[in-house]
């Protein structure tokens, strides 16, 4: 299992690591910041040494391999230099982050029948979440838009840990909303988030909706 900075610090964006395996272009390292895609989150690209990583993904276990650009010069025992995209990630934590927001507004607004059909895709552009419900009614939408903004705004503590007895299951909670499991990145206060648009999309099929989110900056 590889030591995961990510959710020590999900500020981090530079670290130092041991490479404990490569092969061509993947590479396995004995901790990291890049985080693996999964729950729908993108995984992180950035650099190891001068390496572009074009993504990074984890297996069963907890072992997380970063896929290069080219095949690197280093080697196993070897001290590498980590450095995320921080931009790409930071933006994508804020819109995932506004997707479990979403989330508990849509559930009281539409009611208990409308329920998630999937955990969603989050990248730095939008989160998009589809729901098994009938229909989205526009003004009530409007409505989640308004109130999502509103508690953002209002600002608060986002509270993320490990389980007890699964230290690869996470949770996620805000006040005022019953915990979420969720091992996706998230920021540490709500109004880092900043305003955001909800919309929504192209019909995934019958008997679901589709939300978009957008940062409004
Ligand atoms: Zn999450």
């Amino acid at each position: 299992m590889t030591e995961t900075l990510f959710w020590k610090d999900p500020y981090m964006r530079e670290f130092e690591a041991k490479v404990v395996s490569v092969s061509e272009k993947e590479v396995v390292l004995d901790r990291t910041c890049f985080f693996p895609q999964g729950g729908g989150q993108v995984g992180d690209t950035g650099f190891l040494n001068d390496v572009r990583v074009v993504d990074t993904r984890k297996d069963e276990n907890y072992s997380i391999t970063h896929f290069l650009e080219r095949e690197a010069a280093f080697k196993a025992g070897e001290v590498v230099k980590g450095r995320i995209d921080w931009e790409k990630r930071y933006r994508t934590m804020r819109l995932h982050s506004a997707a479990h927001v979403v989330y508990y507004l849509l559930i009281e607004m539409f009611g208990e029948k409308c329920k998630l059909a999937s955990s969603g895709i989050v990248n730095e552009k939008k989160d998009i979440t589809d729901y098994l419900t009938e229909s989205f009614d526009r003004e009530k939408l409007a409505e989640v838009e308004r109130k999502a903004n509103e508690l953002i705004k209002k600002g608060g503590e986002i509270r993320t840990w490990s389980d007890e007895q699964k230290p690869n299951y996470r949770y996620w909670e805000i006040d005022g909303f019953p915990k979420m499991p969720c091992g996706g990145t998230h920021p540490k206060r709500l109004e880092e988030i900043g305003e955001i648009v909800v919309q929504r999309g192209k019909k995934p099929g019958a008997g679901k909706e589709r939300v978009e989110i957008l940062l409004r900056k």
